[in-house]
Order: structure tokens, then sequence, then C-alpha cells
């Protein structure tokens, strides 16, 4: 995606206005009439609160929202402030201690984290079980933990999480295969149970068959569904139809094939 982003190619309103005048170009964060790549990253009060919140300790004094100085920044050979800083989340591992209380889990267990490893316990958000909107929920990564040091991802050698946010990983399921289910599956699995697009017969369309798209498929056979892929990639035909059982598989970018 930084890749995208640095080359502009991302589906941003402004760029999607020029294959389809139809489409909202708005920015969906705020009011901005149109989303280009400068207002998401980070003209845009909303999403430079996020970057703030994620990258605003860990840059110091060199912090910046401006594009044009993140990518010189992100060029730059030295860079001290952020040389400890490893992301990642979609984290497997195997309990290596537990604290007093923990209740949940035992040394040796098989377990998952996501994205969050704490959060206040104490607010709306966490009351409504909605603990990635609270305030001081601790993301995996780039967050100060509770005794001042900080969160350094799923690529570090152990780390600490709140058992709320540790997840009991099935004994038949291989800890590399199963990781991307932790963020790739719930952000498809989530709007399948939402929408009511977890039963036999209904009709789910894919677009794109990538990291998240190809969980889709696989989620949305096993609930029974007709799924259809849409892709630009005519290529992607024959894993999505006979790898992953896809129903139909449509090249977006065949007008012909797209009327039907
Ligand atoms: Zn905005
Ligand atoms: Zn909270």
């Amino acid at each position: 995606m930084t890749w995208l982003a640095a080359k502009n190619r991302l589906a941003t309103g402004e760029r999607m206005e020029c294959w389809n005048t139809n489409v909202h170009i708005g920015c969906s964060f705020c009011a901005e009439l149109k989303e280009t790549r400068e207002h998401l990253f980070f003209d845009c009060l909303y999403s430079r609160q996020i970057w703030e919140a994620l990258v605003g300790g860990l840059m110091g004094s060199v912090y910046t929202w401006e594009w044009t100085n993140i990518l010189n920044q992100i060029s730059l050979n030295e860079r001290t402030d952020m040389s400890l800083f490893i992301v990642r989340h979609e984290i497997v591992g195997v309990v290596t201690e537990v604290g007093s209380k923990v209740e949940k889990f035992k040394v040796g267990d098989k377990v998952g984290v996501g994205c969050l490893v704490g959060s206040c316990g104490s607010c709306q958000s966490c009351a409504d079980d909605l603990e990635n909107y609270c305030p001081k929920q601790i993301l995996t990564y780039g967050f100060p933990y509770y005794d001042g040091t900080r969160t350094y991802g799923g690529y570090s050698d152990h780390m600490v999480a709140e058992e709320h946010f540790v997840l009991r990983w099935p004994e038949n399921l291989p800890l590399d295969s199963g990781a991307p289910l932790l963020c790739a599956g719930i952000t498809t699995y989530s709007p399948l149970r939402y929408f009511g697009l977890d039963k036999p017969g209904v009709k789910v369309g894919v677009v794109g068959l990538g990291g998240l798209g190809h969980v889709a498929v696989k989620l949305a056979k096993a609930f029974g569904a007709e799924v259809t892929v849409f892709s630009t990639t005519a290529a992607k035909k024959q894993e999505a139809l006979e790898g992953l059982k896809a129903d139909h598989f449509i090249v977006s970018k065949d007008a012909e094939q797209m009327q039907v």
C-alpha cells in the first residue's frame, strides 16, 4: 500500500472519478468534497489524528504529516528514532508466561493476537465490545504500553497482551496459514455476518482477489453463498474457480462481461 500511495495509484475518489463519473468521490472520513492522495495522507483531519497517534512518538522531533516530508523521511538512510520500529499484526505464537490473574491461558497454549493488546476497559466503547474505538487503545505496534515501553509488533520475539485480546488457537489450524484470519479473515467475516450474507443461497460479489478477497471467497463459500469474483486480472480465473471454488469469475475491465 505504501508503494501504491507513493506512486499515487490508490483508488482515491479523485482517481475513481476518471473511470466512473457516478462514484462518490468525497472523503469518507470528513466533509472534503474530493478525496485525493494528499487529502488522505494527511490533509484530512481525521486521518492525520490516526497518523499522529501511530507515529507521533516514534518520529519524535522529525514528526511530520506532510506527504513530501514523509517520503523524505522514509528515504533517509539514518533513522535512529525509528530503528527499532517493527510493524505487523496478525500475530500467532505460544504462551511463555502468564500473569497471576490470567485465567484463560497457561504456558504452552497456542494463541493469536489481532490488532490490539490493551484498552482502558472502562469507557463506553470498551463496554460495547468496540475496544478499537477506545481512546486509550494499545495497538500491537508503535503504542506506549502500561510500563512506558512501546509495543513492537508481530515480528518481535515476545509480546505482552491482556488476555481479553488473546485468542485461543485451534489445535488443528497451522499457525502460519491461519495467521491471516486475525485481520484479513475478520475483516471479511465481519461484513458477511453483519449484512446477513452468511447463509446458503445468497449471492456474494467479491471485488479483487488479493489478500482479503481470497479469504472472502473461502468464507462465503463455506457459508454456502453463490460467489462471483470481479477482478481486473483475467489470469486469476483458474485460481478463483478451481482453487477457491468461486462460482463465477468476471473480468471487470471487460465491458461485455460486466453487462451480464
Ligand atoms: Zn477527510
Ligand atoms: Zn476504553
